[in-house]
């Protein structure tokens, strides 16, 4: 028979940690609250024993006041399981056993309807306890509450044979033994009788008996590390210079591994080429299917994969070191006054990775109106889907020689150093992302005195300590959580879109392909927002996915009925120029590919998550309106300015 086993804890106690160390699975773990908010399952055995495990979103106390914790309630309370593995932090244990004492009266409700379960307190992060001269009597500690104690260092996986062994050892009341691993000083070496439940204790006054604290000072080089990083105007500051840096690494690290992809996916093309008409393979299909569908798929994965590779490593670091809640703590003060919750920060940065895992990250927000703000603004900052366009167009602004600036211009635009030059992409990313935060404050207050009144709620966010991160873990959570799964996503959709966009622009209608049919139809509209029909089209033919839209461009331009090779950027700006492209252009292009509608994925999520068509059209229509309306604000502007 499977036993089933509930993880319970505080947030940021290490539960997805201890759950992917039991099950090998590779559950998202971040140095923050709320990176859990749905519940995970997985199995893994113990000597023969099957054991099925629930990872259930983190919590600071039964009386619920957040959807997760609703989650993680009811799941305790009306649910069959076997074994509620309670999870603490060893830094703070007091705040542990308040959710244990909770935990246990809940379940004592139940046992009229319920069989009783095994109850295992595992004391976690022993290591930082360790290091910050916290002592713990776990020996004292499993006498007072006569139910398995086990001590462990999950990250380095110290203490998981005891915690196994625990598991394993149900149906008590058995005796048990275990050696605490991380604190040689307090092993716990007699055998004690255990019970199911803990007996009602009073948590501080155990956990005063338990720990004793060695070192008064660990705290002061982290309480120097926050005042610095949420300091009133440095907090702000380096919060700017972080984003430079990390956009200024992705930017320039992306271009030589871009070119490299491109090449090998051009080199791979031209011998399926060859080889589908020395097969005699009729034209059409070789048309559709290598220079529609493979052409868009290499693109997407050449533009896409070098940027991602480097961005959500750098990003999974700050996470990782505790950084983001930080961020959002400085941003705090700035949503409160727009009448929304500073925790909409974080959901914020999640959406620049992938926006529909920003809206599923608005879970963390206690309150339904906040919550339903931070759903609708989330697609104001670019996912990484849209980055390889707007770094496009940066590129373009900024390129010298390519006749969208005069010589004089050019040499203003470079500025006076090379190396001034480098930065000046990085700078130009950075002013559109803090575009999109002004755009994601401006609508929240708008929303907040409009459609969603109300005051803000007030909420605890939780400064978790600050964690050397873990490269190597970082670097393959990034790689294979966050950018093959939003490559893969994108691929998935490019692949029919490479089919369709390739229809559309060999289906004549007259002697007109469909794509310049549909476009003629925009040209209007596009020429008001300094664009033109086709960019219009192509940025709806993008609805399933961004990255598609520049490809599809190029290719109703050219009129070749495929994509073509644009790594060279000179080459692109020659085409771009041909068609009536000016500088206006690329900015108004630039300030579209920021604000339009999110992609079909997001506003999939939106409809799952507020469960209404209404709000998913807000959510639809709210960043388009602003896009529409910058564009030809740009526009008016571009054309009286002399
Ligand atoms: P959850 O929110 O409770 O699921 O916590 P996570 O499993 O996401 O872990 C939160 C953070 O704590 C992550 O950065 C982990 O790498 C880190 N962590 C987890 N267990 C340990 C541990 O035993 N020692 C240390 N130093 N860090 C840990």
């Amino acid at each position: 028979m499977t036993r089933r086993v509930a993880l319970v804890g505080n947030p940021n106690v290490g539960k997805s940690t201890i759950f992917n160390a039991l099950t090998g699975l590779h559950q998202h773990t971040g140095n923050w609250a709320g990176v859990t908010v749905s519940c995970t399952f997985g199995d893994f055995s113990i000597d023969g024993q099957k054991f099925s495990a629930i990872d259930l979103p983190g919590i600071y106390s039964f009386d619920v006041r957040s959807q997760e914790e609703a989650v993680t309630r009811d799941y305790v309370r009306s649910e069959d399981f076997d074994t509620l593995l309670l999870i603490c932090d060893a830094t703070c244990l007091e705040r542990g056993l308040h959710l244990l004492a909770q935990a246990a009266e809940l379940l004592r409700e139940r046992t009229e309807t319920h069989s009783l379960p095994q109850t295992i307190l595992c004391v976690n992060l022993c290591d930082e306890a360790k290091k910050k001269g916290i002592c713990i009597d776990f020996s004292l500690l499993q006498q007072k509450l006569k139910i398995p104690v086990v001590a462990c260092s999950a990250r380095t996986k110290s203490g998981l044979r005891n915690l196994k062994q625990a598991l394993a050892n149900d149906p008590g009341p058995t005796p048990v033994c275990f050696a605490c691993p991380v604190f040689a000083s307090c092993s716990l070496t007699e055998a004690l009788p255990i019970q199911r439940l803990p007996a009602p204790f009073d948590p501080a006054e155990t956990a005063g008996k338990v720990v004793t604290y060695t070192r008064s000072d660990y705290r002061r080089r982290e309480e120097k590390l926050d005042r610095l990083l949420t300091g009133p105007v440095s907090g702000g500051l380096i919060m700017c210079l972080l984003l430079v840096g990390v956009f200024w690494l992705t930017i320039t690290g992306a271009n030589y591994p871009s070119s490299l992809l491109w090449d090998f996916f051009f080199g791979i093309e031209t011998f399926l080429a060859e080889s589908a008409q020395t097969a005699g393979l009729p034209d059409w299909l070789i048309g559709a299917g290598i220079y529609g569908v493979f052409r868009v798929v290499s693109w997407i994965v050449s533009v896409m994969l070098p940027p991602m590779a480097i961005f959500f490593p750098l990003f999974t670091l700050l996470e990782d070191f505790g950084y983001l809640p930080r961020a959002a703590f400085n941003m705090d003060g700035a949503f409160h006054k727009c009448r929304a919750c500073g925790k909409q920060c974080l959901t914020m940065a999640m959406g620049l990775g992938c926006n529909a895992a920003g809206v599923v990250g608005c879970r963390i927000i206690d309150s339904p109106r906040e919550r339903l703000i931070a759903i609708l603004t989330n697609s104001l900052v670019p996912c990484n889907g849209r980055f390889p366009l707007l770094l496009t167009m940066i590129s373009l602004f900024f390129m010298g020689g390519t006749g969208f600036w005069t010589a004089g211009e050019t040499a203003a635009l470079s500025g006076p150093t090379a190396v001034w030059a480098g930065f000046l992409p990085a700078l130009a990313l950075t002013a559109f992302i803090l575009a999109g935060i002004a755009a994601t404050l401006a609508s929240s207050w708008l929303l907040s005195h409009t459609l969603l009144k109300g005051v803000p709620s007030s909420f605890t966010l939780e400064l978790p300590p600050y964690r050397r991160p873990q490269l190597g873990k970082v670097l393959v959570r990034s790689l294979f959580d966050r950018t093959l799964f939003v490559l893969g996503r994108a691929v998935a959709v490019a692949a029919p879109a490479g089919l369709m966009i390739w229809l559309t622009a060999n289906i004549t209608i007259g002697n007109q392909s469909l794509l310049l049919w549909c476009s003629g139809f925009f040209e209007p509209l596009g020429h008001l927002m300094g664009l033109d029909g086709i960019i219009l089209m192509a940025f709806i033919l993008g609805f399933p996915a961004n990255e598609i839209i520049l490809p599809i461009i190029l290719m109703a331009y050219l009129q070749t009925g495929c994509l073509v090779d644009m790594n060279d950027k000179s080459a692109l700006a020659a085409l771009l120029l041909s068609h009536g492209w000016t500088a206006r252009t690329v900015v108004c292009m630039a300030i579209f590919s920021l604000f339009h509608w999110p992609c079909s994925t997001t506003c999939l999520t939106v409809r799952k998550e507020t469960g209404s068509l209404k709000w998913t059209a807000v959510a639809f229509l709210l960043p388009t309106c602003i896009g529409v309306i910058l564009c030809i604000l740009t526009t008016a502007l571009w054309n009286i300015l002399p």
